[in-house]
């Protein structure tokens, strides 16, 4: 399958890792929108939201348990952040592999879009 995000995750591409364990991998986004812009992403292949089922939704909760420890590595657990997902055309997703923007580092936008 060609995806961009499971060739980062088997390290074919590179990428600056901020967090790394057996089912998860956070990196630091190419074209950051924000002084701190990471993504965290499964490694198991998800192609977005929509594909959320019961079966895998085990490794959302398990990324959504490891924000905190996240957010705390990039020093912005106490200044805040927003978590992002887009999906579909609409949500503007370019990249077909599940992954959540972490954004902070600085105030961001009150607006949403
Ligand atoms: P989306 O637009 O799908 O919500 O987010 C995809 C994100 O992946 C974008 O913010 C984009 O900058 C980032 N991105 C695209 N290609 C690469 C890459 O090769 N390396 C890294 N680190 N990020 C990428
Ligand atoms: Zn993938």
């Amino acid at each position: 399958m060609d995806c961009l995000f499971c060739s980062i995750i088997s390290g074919e591409i590179p990428s600056t890792k901020v967090y790394e364990d057996d089912e998860i991998l956070a990196f630091k986004d190419i074209n950051p929108l924000a002084s701190v812009h990471v993504l965290i992403i499964p490694k198991k292949h998800i192609s977005g939201i929509n594909e959320i089922t019961s079966e895998n939704a085990e490794i959302v909760a398990k990324i959504f348990t490891k924000i905190p420890e996240i957010t705390r590595i990039l020093s912005v657990n106490e200044s805040g952040y927003r978590v992002v997902s887009n999906c579909g055309k609409d949500g503007c997703q370019s990249v077909n592999h599940l992954h959540f923007h972490i954004l902070g580092g600085e105030k961001l936008s009150e607006k949403m879009c």
